[in-house]
Protein backbone atom coordinates (compact mmCIF):
# COMPACT_ATOMS: atom_id res chain seq x y z
CA UNK A 1 0.00 0.00 0.00
CA UNK A 2 1.73 3.63 -0.57
CA UNK A 3 0.92 6.41 0.33
CA UNK A 4 -0.15 8.13 -3.08
CA UNK A 5 -3.77 9.01 -3.21
CA UNK A 6 -4.65 7.38 -7.12
CA UNK A 7 -5.40 9.84 -9.64
CA UNK A 8 -7.66 9.19 -12.97
CA UNK A 9 -7.69 11.76 -15.21
CA UNK A 10 -9.72 12.15 -18.63
CA UNK A 11 -8.21 14.23 -21.75
CA UNK A 12 -11.30 14.84 -23.61
CA UNK A 13 -9.10 16.46 -26.38
CA UNK A 14 -10.63 18.44 -29.17
CA UNK A 15 -14.08 16.63 -28.29
CA UNK A 16 -17.55 17.88 -26.72
CA UNK A 17 -19.31 20.75 -27.21
CA UNK A 18 -20.36 22.98 -23.87
CA UNK A 19 -23.67 20.66 -23.62
CA UNK A 20 -21.80 17.74 -24.02
CA UNK A 21 -19.34 18.37 -21.53
CA UNK A 22 -21.63 19.03 -18.72
CA UNK A 23 -23.53 15.87 -19.71
CA UNK A 24 -20.22 14.02 -19.38
CA UNK A 25 -18.81 15.94 -16.41
CA UNK A 26 -22.49 15.76 -14.38
CA UNK A 27 -22.32 11.77 -15.24
CA UNK A 28 -18.83 11.24 -13.59
CA UNK A 29 -19.56 13.97 -10.39
CA UNK A 30 -22.60 12.00 -9.58
CA UNK A 31 -21.18 8.67 -8.87
CA UNK A 32 -17.47 10.40 -7.50
CA UNK A 33 -20.27 12.40 -5.22
CA UNK A 34 -18.04 14.14 -2.70
CA UNK A 35 -15.30 11.98 -2.75
CA UNK A 36 -13.71 8.42 -3.62
CA UNK A 37 -10.58 6.97 -2.29
CA UNK A 38 -9.28 7.91 -5.55
CA UNK A 39 -8.54 11.41 -7.21
CA UNK A 40 -10.60 12.13 -10.50
CA UNK A 41 -10.57 15.18 -12.73
CA UNK A 42 -11.71 15.79 -16.19
CA UNK A 43 -10.02 18.24 -18.98
CA UNK A 44 -12.49 19.81 -21.32
CA UNK A 45 -11.54 22.20 -24.46
CA UNK A 46 -11.17 25.49 -23.10
CA UNK A 47 -14.31 26.68 -24.09
CA UNK A 48 -16.24 24.39 -22.06
CA UNK A 49 -13.74 24.62 -18.57
CA UNK A 50 -16.41 27.63 -17.47
CA UNK A 51 -19.63 25.81 -17.67
CA UNK A 52 -18.15 22.48 -16.09
CA UNK A 53 -17.04 24.04 -13.28
CA UNK A 54 -20.13 24.87 -12.81
CA UNK A 55 -21.47 21.58 -13.55
CA UNK A 56 -18.91 20.00 -10.90
CA UNK A 57 -19.65 22.17 -8.06
CA UNK A 58 -20.29 20.43 -4.60
CA UNK A 59 -18.51 17.32 -6.50
CA UNK A 60 -14.78 15.88 -5.48
CA UNK A 61 -13.92 15.98 -9.42
CA UNK A 62 -11.41 18.08 -10.51
CA UNK A 63 -11.09 20.50 -13.64
CA UNK A 64 -8.46 20.13 -15.86
CA UNK A 65 -7.13 22.11 -18.95
CA UNK A 66 -5.07 20.99 -21.37
CA UNK A 67 -2.82 23.74 -22.20
CA UNK A 68 -1.18 26.83 -20.83
CA UNK A 69 1.13 29.43 -21.69
CA UNK A 70 3.79 30.47 -19.81
CA UNK A 71 2.81 34.58 -19.69
CA UNK A 72 0.04 35.54 -17.65
CA UNK A 73 -1.30 38.30 -20.16
CA UNK A 74 -0.18 40.21 -23.29
CA UNK A 75 0.00 39.52 -26.89
CA UNK A 76 0.12 36.49 -26.88
CA UNK A 77 -3.31 36.05 -29.69
CA UNK A 78 -5.23 32.65 -28.93
CA UNK A 79 -3.05 31.56 -26.23
CA UNK A 80 -4.86 30.89 -22.30
CA UNK A 81 -2.78 31.68 -19.07
CA UNK A 82 -2.51 30.18 -15.85
CA UNK A 83 -4.79 33.48 -14.70
CA UNK A 84 -7.15 32.60 -16.88
CA UNK A 85 -7.43 29.04 -16.07
CA UNK A 86 -7.71 29.87 -12.28
CA UNK A 87 -10.53 32.39 -13.38
CA UNK A 88 -12.26 29.15 -15.29
CA UNK A 89 -12.30 27.23 -12.20
CA UNK A 90 -9.56 24.48 -13.02
CA UNK A 91 -7.26 23.18 -10.64
CA UNK A 92 -5.23 21.15 -13.37
CA UNK A 93 -3.46 21.29 -16.55
CA UNK A 94 -1.71 19.14 -18.53
CA UNK A 95 1.02 19.83 -19.76
CA UNK A 96 3.39 18.57 -22.14
CA UNK A 97 1.31 15.95 -24.25
CA UNK A 98 2.61 14.58 -26.96
CA UNK A 99 0.10 15.96 -29.76
CA UNK A 100 1.14 19.40 -28.62
CA UNK A 101 4.68 18.09 -29.33
CA UNK A 102 3.93 16.47 -31.91
CA UNK A 103 1.54 18.96 -34.25
CA UNK A 104 2.18 22.30 -32.39
CA UNK A 105 5.85 22.50 -31.59
CA UNK A 106 5.80 22.29 -27.78
CA UNK A 107 9.10 22.16 -26.90
CA UNK A 108 10.64 20.92 -23.78
CA UNK A 109 12.31 24.75 -22.83
CA UNK A 110 8.75 25.11 -23.48
CA UNK A 111 7.08 22.66 -21.24
CA UNK A 112 9.81 23.76 -18.14
CA UNK A 113 8.89 27.46 -18.73
CA UNK A 114 4.56 26.31 -18.28
CA UNK A 115 5.25 23.99 -15.53
CA UNK A 116 7.01 27.29 -13.54
CA UNK A 117 4.03 29.56 -14.37
CA UNK A 118 1.38 26.85 -13.41
CA UNK A 119 3.14 25.93 -9.88
CA UNK A 120 3.00 29.97 -9.39
CA UNK A 121 -0.25 30.03 -9.42
CA UNK A 122 -1.19 26.99 -7.64
CA UNK A 123 -2.32 24.95 -10.08
CA UNK A 124 -1.09 20.83 -10.81
CA UNK A 125 0.70 20.39 -14.09
CA UNK A 126 0.22 16.64 -14.95
CA UNK A 127 3.31 16.76 -17.14
CA UNK A 128 3.46 13.93 -20.27
CA UNK A 129 6.16 12.35 -20.97
CA UNK A 130 6.59 9.22 -23.74
CA UNK A 131 8.82 7.88 -26.53
CA UNK A 132 7.54 7.06 -30.30
CA UNK A 133 7.77 3.71 -31.66
CA UNK A 134 10.85 4.85 -33.62
CA UNK A 135 12.82 5.38 -30.33
CA UNK A 136 11.00 2.60 -28.56
CA UNK A 137 12.26 0.23 -31.34
CA UNK A 138 15.87 1.69 -30.76
CA UNK A 139 16.32 1.18 -27.81
CA UNK A 140 16.16 4.68 -26.67
CA UNK A 141 12.82 4.84 -24.47
CA UNK A 142 14.33 5.35 -20.55
CA UNK A 143 16.94 8.44 -22.36
CA UNK A 144 14.05 10.47 -24.09
CA UNK A 145 11.69 9.87 -21.29
CA UNK A 146 14.15 11.02 -18.29
CA UNK A 147 15.47 13.30 -20.41
CA UNK A 148 11.95 14.61 -20.83
CA UNK A 149 11.34 14.69 -17.24
CA UNK A 150 14.69 16.51 -16.32
CA UNK A 151 14.11 19.05 -18.65
CA UNK A 152 11.04 19.50 -17.32
CA UNK A 153 11.74 19.95 -13.56
CA UNK A 154 14.99 22.34 -14.26
CA UNK A 155 16.19 24.62 -11.58
CA UNK A 156 12.51 23.78 -10.21
CA UNK A 157 13.56 22.67 -6.24
CA UNK A 158 11.02 19.60 -5.07
CA UNK A 159 9.74 22.43 -2.32
CA UNK A 160 8.04 24.14 -5.71
CA UNK A 161 7.53 20.91 -7.55
CA UNK A 162 5.72 19.14 -4.38
CA UNK A 163 2.56 18.96 -6.35
CA UNK A 164 3.28 17.80 -9.59
CA UNK A 165 1.94 14.94 -11.36
CA UNK A 166 3.92 13.01 -14.16
CA UNK A 167 2.08 11.29 -16.58
CA UNK A 168 4.26 8.38 -19.14
CA UNK A 169 2.19 8.16 -22.00
CA UNK A 170 4.19 5.88 -24.70
CA UNK A 171 2.98 7.88 -28.28
CA UNK A 172 2.55 4.24 -29.93
CA UNK A 173 -0.20 3.67 -27.37
CA UNK A 174 -1.98 7.11 -27.24
CA UNK A 175 -5.08 6.60 -29.54
CA UNK A 176 -3.99 2.85 -30.94
CA UNK A 177 -5.61 0.12 -29.03
CA UNK A 178 -2.29 -0.89 -27.85
CA UNK A 179 -1.25 -0.57 -24.22
CA UNK A 180 2.26 -0.91 -23.11
CA UNK A 181 2.51 -4.65 -21.27
CA UNK A 182 1.82 -3.64 -17.80
CA UNK A 183 5.10 -4.94 -16.57
CA UNK A 184 6.82 -3.02 -18.94
CA UNK A 185 5.21 0.08 -18.23
CA UNK A 186 6.35 -0.87 -14.53
CA UNK A 187 9.49 -0.76 -15.78
CA UNK A 188 9.63 3.10 -17.09
CA UNK A 189 7.42 4.01 -14.44
CA UNK A 190 10.24 2.79 -11.66
CA UNK A 191 12.98 4.40 -13.65
CA UNK A 192 10.98 7.84 -13.46
CA UNK A 193 10.92 7.44 -10.00
CA UNK A 194 14.43 7.22 -9.49
CA UNK A 195 15.62 9.64 -11.80
CA UNK A 196 12.91 11.98 -9.90
CA UNK A 197 14.77 10.49 -6.69
CA UNK A 198 18.19 11.51 -8.48
CA UNK A 199 17.05 15.04 -9.32
CA UNK A 200 15.51 16.29 -5.98
CA UNK A 201 15.51 13.67 -3.52
CA UNK A 202 13.72 10.23 -2.53
CA UNK A 203 10.93 11.72 -0.12
CA UNK A 204 9.96 14.30 -2.79
CA UNK A 205 10.21 11.25 -5.24
CA UNK A 206 8.09 9.03 -3.52
CA UNK A 207 5.25 11.80 -2.90
CA UNK A 208 4.75 12.35 -6.86
CA UNK A 209 1.98 10.38 -8.61
CA UNK A 210 3.32 8.88 -11.76
CA UNK A 211 0.03 8.46 -14.07
CA UNK A 212 0.43 5.61 -17.05
CA UNK A 213 -1.48 6.84 -20.58
CA UNK A 214 -1.82 5.12 -23.59
CA UNK A 215 -5.32 3.04 -24.28
CA UNK A 216 -6.11 2.64 -21.24
CA UNK A 217 -9.82 1.42 -20.63
CA UNK A 218 -12.34 -0.83 -18.19
CA UNK A 219 -10.60 -4.23 -19.38
CA UNK A 220 -6.72 -3.78 -18.64
CA UNK A 221 -6.91 -0.63 -16.24
CA UNK A 222 -6.99 -2.76 -13.10
CA UNK A 223 -3.83 -4.87 -14.35
CA UNK A 224 -1.99 -1.48 -14.90
CA UNK A 225 -2.92 0.08 -11.72
CA UNK A 226 -1.79 -2.87 -9.62
CA UNK A 227 1.74 -2.06 -10.48
CA UNK A 228 3.59 -0.50 -7.76
CA UNK A 229 4.97 2.74 -9.33
CA UNK A 230 1.89 3.35 -11.50
CA UNK A 231 -0.99 5.79 -9.35
CA UNK A 232 -3.26 6.09 -11.93
CA UNK A 233 -3.97 6.94 -15.11
CA UNK A 234 -4.18 9.46 -17.90
CA UNK A 235 -7.01 8.64 -20.13
CA UNK A 236 -8.27 9.60 -23.98
CA UNK A 237 -10.89 7.84 -25.93
CA UNK A 238 -11.78 5.80 -23.41
CA UNK A 239 -12.78 9.01 -20.92
CA UNK A 240 -15.15 10.35 -23.37
CA UNK A 241 -17.91 8.04 -21.75
CA UNK A 242 -18.88 7.64 -18.85
CA UNK A 243 -20.11 3.72 -18.66
CA UNK A 244 -16.00 3.59 -19.93
CA UNK A 245 -14.00 6.18 -17.68
CA UNK A 246 -16.14 4.88 -14.03
CA UNK A 247 -15.09 1.62 -14.17
CA UNK A 248 -11.81 3.21 -15.07
CA UNK A 249 -12.12 5.43 -11.81
CA UNK A 250 -13.51 2.22 -10.04
CA UNK A 251 -9.89 0.93 -10.62
CA UNK A 252 -8.20 3.66 -9.27
CA UNK A 253 -10.39 3.69 -6.17
CA UNK A 254 -9.59 -0.23 -5.88
CA UNK A 255 -6.03 0.50 -6.24
CA UNK A 256 -6.34 2.58 -3.32
CA UNK A 257 -7.69 0.05 -0.85
CA UNK A 258 -5.38 -2.45 -2.14
C1 LIG B 1 -4.09 10.63 -24.14
O1 LIG B 1 -4.32 11.27 -25.12
O2 LIG B 1 -3.58 11.19 -23.14
C2 LIG B 1 -4.39 9.21 -24.15
C3 LIG B 1 -3.82 8.44 -23.27
O3 LIG B 1 -5.26 8.76 -25.12
P1 LIG B 1 -5.90 7.28 -25.25
O4 LIG B 1 -6.36 6.87 -23.89
O5 LIG B 1 -7.03 7.44 -26.22
O6 LIG B 1 -4.81 6.39 -25.76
Amino acid sequence: MTSRKPLIAGNWKLNNTVAESQALAGAIAAHVGDGLACDVVVGPVATSLTAVAQTLQGSAVGLSAQNTHWEDSGAFTGELSPTLLLDAGCGYCIIGHSERRQFFGETDAGVRKKVAALLVHKLVPIVCVGESLEQREAGQTLDVVLGQLEAATDGLDAVALAPLVVAYEPIWAIGTGRTAKAEDAQEVHGAIRAKLAELKGESWANSVRVLYGGSVKPANADELLAQPDIDGALVGGASLSASDFIPIIDAGARRAES
